[in-house]
């Protein structure tokens, strides 16, 4: 990837939004499915299923993600790993056009915000959600895990956010919003400073603003404020995040 960081600045706030779980609901079950398809690739490296799933289990905790584990140990082609694994998945017969989703990315006032994607998924599968979803035309722009780099970023390293904002061209962690529905990724945000940080956990949205760290980290933080809001819905953001919607008129 090409960073060009002579153009100017864009001054406007960037709404970045995870994509997998996070645009659609857990219960298309596509991490699930994604899930098999990574472990039967172990499998097919010559390791029992046990093995396979511990190994599974220990890449995806320690590196973000399962294909750095076996890119690093076990010499994978991660071209062949996204080919067998994400591309595999029969995505149209498991999502859909959620026309709320439209809606609301819609109403993002593009003339204080723009959205953009972020992700750990290689680009052809970030690009056939987000068609799927009718949503392509509303992200200026995709960052993903360059599976073609030796060594890629990913989530939740810090090197990742930063390559994603020099991208856009932002220079103001404060006025970076972000939705992740993974924890880490959404606590790496806030540790840079990323202003307005939200974790989508689907029965439930936890939202910590400003950049105050929450939870365990409130512990270490005294003064720190954190906000616990109860939805099941990403429409919440208008709530959350009213300063980077279109306000309806409201005649009285
Ligand atoms: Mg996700």
């Amino acid at each position: 990837m090409t960073i060009d960081t002579s153009a100017a600045v864009d001054d406007r706030a960037v709404l970045w939004l995870d994509i997998d779980n996070t645009l659609y609901s857990a219960s298309a079950k596509i991490s699930q499915a994604m899930g098999a398809r990574i472990h039967a690739y172990f499998v097919t490296l010559g390791l029992e299923h046990d093995e396979a799933s511990k190994l599974h289990h220990q890449y995806y905790t320690q590196y973000g993600l399962a294909l750095r584990g076996l890119v690093r140990h076990h010499g994978v082609d991660p071209l062949d790993f996204d080919r067998k694994c994400d591309g595999s998945l029969p995505l149209e017969d498991m999502i859909d056009f959620d026309p709320k989703l439209r809606k609301l990315l819609d109403d993002v006032d593009k003339s204080k915000a723009r959205i953009w994607a972020l992700t750990n998924a290689f680009k052809p599968h970030a690009m056939r959600v987000l068609k799927i979803l009718k949503i392509d035309d509303l992200v200026e722009d995709i960052v993903y895990c360059d599976y073609r780099i030796q060594n890629f970023v990913c989530k939740p390293e810090p090197e990742y956010y930063t390559m994603a904002m020099e991208k856009a061209k932002i220079t103001d962690p404060s006025k970076c919003y972000f939705v992740d529905d993974n924890r880490s990724n959404v606590d790496a945000a806030i540790s840079l400073g990323w202003g307005h940080c939200v974790h989508f956990c689907e029965t439930g949205l936890e939202s910590v603003e400003g950049g105050k760290l929450s939870q365990i980290d409130n512990e270490r933080l005294p003064g720190a404020q954190h906000v616990m809001t109860d939805i099941s819905s990403l429409e919440e953001l208008r709530k959350i995040w009213p300063e980077v919607f279109v306000q309806p008129n409201n005649p009285s």
